[in-house]
């Protein structure tokens, strides 16, 4: 089999940590496997590089952000290739450039374009370990990296290229879980969940892995596995969902965020159009806009209030007040601390009322719901912060215990 393996930031955190991910390489090739490895950088590296550069200026050149930031990867992966090295195994390691890895040319959150795979398949035919830096591309002669957790997403690339036969995800915890065990003692790992299962939980706020891979293995069915680097134990499969997965329990997982912030802008004109205004400037300014409800008062004006995450809380509302004279909306009302739960699982589309019974779980715990969104095999409330453990602990309680 040919297996691309990519190591997270705790993985290879330390020497040590770099020696263990080299002994598990090296166990891979010994069972007969070829292995393509793919590493962030070591440890808290990036947010310590982000430091370095604030203490320099509040506006820095995005071009020498993305210079900046791609080298902690290169440090990882030359250590990674000398410590392989030192077990007796070929190993060579490659920058972003070097496996031609390329991208659209943005700066700090770049999508990749293609991969020329050329090289990596030459090394690998020649029995070497290329081991390939997360998180960076290039653009025309710019390196650019593709958003903080973007290694996730060069794994499952470079594993699509090569056509592995497997992607394993190495982190710090064992596997996916029905949600977070810091917040849920009974919180389970999942054996298995689907590639749409997986999206809307890293979406919703689950960190284990980057939105886009999940998004680009769907695409390209890479065979993923999320598992621990500290452990022999398996991890779970991320997969196609079979007719099986609609027989399901009908919830998967719970996902939660706290930092919430409502902006609602009061009795805008009916005929103003204020959704297609107001939307389409936050998009242009980049503002990701969550939870959206219009509700229309009376026969000529509407209320829209949607969800935004709190740091873009001020952001958004001096947008929104710039478009006042055009829109001559009655107010703007924003409301910080509070928080989102999901519950997500592919079993909610032959299982009707499964809402309804996240409705009444909420009000038994005397929970108050804010804000209501649903898709196919989700359903999301906007509640306080401050209830939110809460909730996850009921909605666990209730679905997956
Ligand atoms: N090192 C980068 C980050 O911390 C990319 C990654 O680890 O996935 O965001
Ligand atoms: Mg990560």
């Amino acid at each position: 089999m040919l297996i691309v393996q990519k190591y997270g930031g705790t993985s290879v955190g330390s020497v040590e940590r770099i020696e263990a991910v080299a002994d598990r390489v090296a166990r891979t090739i010994k069972a007969g496997h070829s292995c393509a490895v793919v590493v962030s950088a070591m440890g808290h590296t990036t947010d310590e590089l982000v430091t370095l550069a604030k203490a320099i200026t509040r506006d820095a050149d995005p071009r020498e952000m993305d210079a900046l930031l791609s080298t902690g990867e290169q440090v990882s992966a030359s250590l990674l290739a000398m410590a392989l090295q030192t077990r007796g195994l070929q190993a060579r390691s490659f920058t972003g450039w070097q496996a031609g890895i390329f991208t659209e040319p943005v700066h700090g959150n770049a999508r990749l374009l293609h991969i020329d795979s050329d090289a990596l398949n030459r090394v690998i035919g020649q029995g070497i370990v290329p081991v390939i830096t997360g998180f960076q591309g290039i653009s025309g002669d710019r390196v650019t990296t593709l958003g903080r957790g973007g290694s996730d997403t060069s794994a499952v690339a470079v594993a699509a290229a090569l056509e592995a036969d497997l992607c394993e995800i190495y982190t710090d915890v064992k596997g996916v879980y029905t949600t977070d065990p810091r917040v849920v003692k009974a919180a389970r790992k999942l054996e298995t969940i689907s590639y749409d299962e997986m999206l809307e939980l890293a979406t919703l706020g689950a960190q284990v892995l980057h939105p886009r891979a999940v998004e680009n293995a769907k695409q390209f069915g890479v065979r993923l596995v999320v598992r621990s680097s500290f452990h022999d134990e398996e991890g779970t499969v991320v997969m196609e969902a079979t007719s099986g997965f609609e027989l399901r329990e009908a919830v998967t997982g719970i996902a939660f965020e706290r930092e919430v912030a409502r902006v609602a802008v009061v009795g805008v004109p009916l005929q103003r159009h204020g959704l297609a205004t107001v939307f389409k400037r936050l998009a242009s300014d980049g503002v990701n806009v969550d939870v959206i409800v219009q509700s229309v008062v009376g026969t000529d004006v509407v209320d829209v209030s949607f969800t935004v995450k709190e740091e873009d809380a001020d952001r958004t509302v001096r947008i929104v007040r710039e478009l006042q004279p055009e829109l001559s909306f009655h107010d703007i009302v924003c409301e910080t601390g509070l928080g989102k739960v999901s519950i997500v699982g592919a079993g909610m589309i032959s299982n009707p009322g499964v809402a309804a019974q996240m409705f009444e779980v909420m009000a038994g715990a005397d929970i108050p719901i804010a804000m209501v969104s649903t898709s196919e095999i989700k359903v999301s409330c906007i509640v306080q912060a401050d209830a939110v453990e809460r909730a996850v602990k009921e909605l666990h309680a209730a679905f997956l215990e």
